[in-house]
């Protein structure tokens, strides 16, 4: 361990001491030395008003790397400085890209981030499908790092923890919505997405996401992750993990069932992995091959969507998960569920391609089947979504790649063709 500590002091580039870091940070992580001072590090002075940073802890050793990943900054209540890849238009084109992220509060940590994950969501965004783009963006809510400094009021999480973030980084905390721990949902509309969002609790900030080095947030909205998770997977879970598990465990599928995924990518493979495992029969519907991949991963039949067989269901599943985030006809899946069936739709098409129901039909069907939108999961589920799969070893199929590739893998991504998830290995930023 003390090898790793001088490694980074030494004079390397800017990269190979971040690399050296993260893998003492890594090690330290996995070995349990949760406080960086527990390796011999110094306690630094407090600064900034009335204590808030008195449980920080710092790596005196290498200074040079603490300003990199924005430690000095955080450590004396400053802006801390951000490096990322951010798009400046609705191509698919990224620049390395700098800024500040607000000062730490007392209830907040710091993650140096490790891995995030590229979400189809995050190329909807870029392209304004979504809601109205806001550039430069720097997109990003899978996320997964070290805790590398804690406020004083900071309880859950300890300098040298793996810490998770998802797509939202606060809200209101007051309203109905968010007393049940369902924040995307707060009622007051106050809640803040990780990217691409007006931080309405820090002066109306834009908020940047994952694709970076850092990230600043309330301990509140930060996942633990376990000491034993395969942390290089562990970022697409933070979304695709979430989005999908949050509808199962709403209808409530289990052992027995008939259960179908429309669209089986980034999401679609999550869904199909969690169905498997509570036992039920799962049908993947998709509109390229994926038979080998979704039959290794436990799927009981593939059928493309072109096929004749497509046509062959009928009142046939308990559940339905549609993932598909381009333009389809859902009418084809309502007449798929049977009796008392319910369709959870999470694919987010551009408005002009958002799925027509036939409604008189569906008021017409006489077998109460319920179609319902789905969104995210809260900060509560998505503690448990995570723990549950750390423990059942439930994990994407990712690629890592470096951030360099972001050009080409978005047109990876939007033809379908990656195998499952890109994760971005945050070690390429330098
Ligand atoms: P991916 O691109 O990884 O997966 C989408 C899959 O759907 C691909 O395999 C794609 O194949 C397939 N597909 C496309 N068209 C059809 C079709 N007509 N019929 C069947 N399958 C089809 O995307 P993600 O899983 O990352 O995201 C999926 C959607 O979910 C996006 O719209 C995203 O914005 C949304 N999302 C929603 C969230 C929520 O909270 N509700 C959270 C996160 C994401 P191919 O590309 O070959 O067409
Ligand atoms: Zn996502």
């Amino acid at each position: 361990m003390k090898e790793k500590i001088e490694l980074s002091s030494q004079k390397k580039c800017f990269g190979e001491e971040q690399s050296a870091r993260r893998e003492f940070l890594k090690t330290s992580a996995k070995a349990g030395s949760v406080a960086l001072a527990s390796m011999g590090m110094a306690s630094v002075s407090i600064i900034g008003g009335g204590g808030i940073f008195s449980s920080l802890k710092a790596d005196s050793k290498s200074s040079s790397n603490i300003k990199s990943n924005g430690l000095n900054e955080a450590l004396s209540g400053k802006e801390i400085p951000s490096f990322d890849y951010a798009a400046n238009s609705k191509e698919w084109k990224f620049k390395y890209f700098s800024f500040k992220r607000h000062p730490m509060g007392e209830n907040d940590i710091l993650i140096e981030i490790l891995y995030a994950g590229i979400c189809h969501s995050d190329l909807h965004t870029v392209s304004g499908d979504h809601h109205m783009a806001i550039y430069p963006m720097v997109p990003g809510h899978e996320i997964v790092g070290i805790v590398i400094a804690v406020g004083s009021k900071v309880s859950k999480f300890k300098v040298g923890d793996y810490a998770g973030v998802g797509c939202m980084v606060n809200s209101c905390g007051e309203c109905e919505a968010c007393k049940q721990s369902k924040e995307q949902y707060c009622t007051n509309a106050k809640t803040v997405f990780t990217y691409n969002s007006k931080d309405v609790f820090h002066d109306n900030a834009i908020t940047y996401g994952g694709y970076s080095n850092n990230i600043v947030l309330s301990e509140k909205f930060a996942i633990k992750v376990s000491k034993n998770a395969q942390i290089e997977k562990v970022a697409p879970l933070l979304c695709a993990g979430i989005t999908t598990y949050s509808p199962i465990m709403f209808s409530k599928v289990k052992s027995g069932q008939k259960v179908a995924v429309a669209g089986v990518g980034g999401l679609g493979h999550m869904a199909l992995q969690y169905m498997v495992h509570l036992g039920a029969e799962v049908t993947c519907f998709d509109i390229i091959d994926k038979k080998d991949s979704v039959l290794a991963l436990g799927a009981k039949e593939f059928v493309n969507v072109k096929s004749t067989r497509f046509k062959e269901f009928s009142n046939i599943f308990d559940f339905i998960i549609s993932t598909i985030p381009y333009k389809y006809d859902i009418n084809d899946y309502h007449k798929m569920l049977k009796f008392g069936g319910e369709m959870a739709i999470v694919g987010l098409p551009a408005p002009k391609d958002a799925p027509k129901l036939d409604s008189q039909e569906f008021l017409w069907q006489f077998q109460n089947k319920k179609i319902y939108p789905s969104l995210i999961g809260g900060i509560k589920e998505t503690q448990e979504m995570l723990d549950f799969s750390v423990e059942n070893n439930i994990y994407p199929k990712v690629e890592i790649i470096s951030i360099q590739k972001l050009d080409s893998v978005y047109k990876i991504v939007a033809e379908g063709k990656a195998d499952f998830r890109f994760v971005i290995d945050m070690k390429s930023l330098s």
